[in-house]
């Protein structure tokens, strides 16, 4: 079957490799959709520790597909020919954090297309673990390959939103106008929330705002559109989607009284601390969480959403290939070239 493989920094193939077979308790599903994250274009620009010549990775966490082969001994609920998507994160079910439901805080955790083959490949194995913590998520007939998908980096997005106990009526800023800053705009937009999108790209906020016409776009600092937006007061909410520390400290003083600011993004640990105005948390009494990937629960949720349109999942995917134009469809994502980009299959 075809894969498509890293090798190392800078260095992805598409590769012809053995298909995978069912061992006892193991499922094979030929994908049906698989997603491209700005995950895997970091790998592919900065490579994976781990990874090299002779280690090749198939990416791809972002993935559906149909169960063709069933090994011996899965729970009977599984059976060829159902839909499924994935959540990608498999902990090792024995921890505080695992038995807690949280599995992606899991310190052992795995996940595919990350330290363990992916699914940008005609077929993806998943292991038996993965069957028996309930990774797997039956889809209804209403939700597509592509939606199922895209609802993993939605429920990470998810999971930030429900930090930040979103409010109708709330005045909400996302900083970075990405596939996961869209994924919020829209959950923000679901809650009743009136959303404001800020990024450096102006290009990039009228690609979203052509998608998505209920948000509101700013590009540059956006301070002075905030407080004169919000009559003074400040945000309620604030999601964060952008590695930047100067940007991070600079939410604070944007923020209304009983302010959540959410840390989507990870910063670079070499620009760790950073320096943010305490007093500002103090006397406005402001909420700072951070959040990162998802939970199962969190996932099969959001799977919902889709299933019952409560929110167009798919609206954030701009480009769809083949895994044929596999590198194309990289480098479109790497340049920023639309929003989400989706490996279909026949
Ligand atoms: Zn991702
Ligand atoms: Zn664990």
């Amino acid at each position: 079957m075809l894969a498509l493989r890293l090798f190392g920094k800078g260095d992805v193939r598409l590769v012809e490799v053995e298909k995978p077979a069912a061992g006892p308790g193991e499922i094979v599903l030929k994908v049906g959709a698989a997603a491209i994250c700005g995950t895997d274009i970091r790998m592919w620009q900065s490579g994976k520790s781990g990874v090299d010549e002779n280690h090749p990775l198939t990416l791809g966490h972002e993935f559906a597909g149909t169960v063709v082969e069933v090994g011996p001994g899965v729970p009977s609920k599984y059976e060829i020919g159902m839909r499924l998507g994935m959540q990608p994160n498999i902990g090792c079910g024995i921890c505080d954090m695992c038995v807690s439901g949280r599995q992606h805080l899991c310190p052992d955790y795995r996940a595919f297309g990350i330290n363990m083959d992916g699914a940008m490949a005609e077929f993806v194995k998943i292991p038996a673990d993965a069957i028996l913590r309930g990774n797997l998520i039956p889809l209804g007939d209403g939700v597509s390959f592509e939606e199922a998908a895209v609802a993993e980096p939605l429920s990470c997005a998810y999971n930030g939103f429900t930090k930040c106990f979103v409010k109708p009526g709330d005045w909400a800023l996302v900083v970075g106008a990405g596939p996961i800053g869209a994924m919020h705009a829209q959950l923000l937009n679901m809650a009743g929330a009136r959303v404001i999108v800020n990024d450096l790209s102006e290009e990039r906020l009228d690609m979203l705002k052509a998608l998505f016409p209920y948000i509101e776009t700013v590009p540059g600092n956006p301070a002075e559109y905030v407080m004169r937006k919000t009559g003074g007061r400040g945000l309620d909410v604030a999601i964060v989607a952008c590695p930047v520390p100067a940007v991070q400290a600079a939410m604070l003083p944007l923020m209304n009284y009983g302010g959540r600011v959410n840390f989507f993004g990870g910063v670079p640990e070499d620009r760790q601390p950073v320096p943010i105005n305490t007093n500002l948390v103090h006397y406005k009494e402001l909420y700072l969480t951070g959040s990162t990937r998802s939970s199962i629960a969190q996932m099969r949720k959001v799977v919902e959403f889709a299933e019952q349109g409560l929110l167009d999942v798919k609206g954030v995917i701009t480009h769809r290939y083949p895994l044929s134009d596999a590198l194309l469809a990289l480098g479109n994502a790497r340049n920023a070239v639309g929003i989400k980009h989706v490996f279909a299959f026949d």
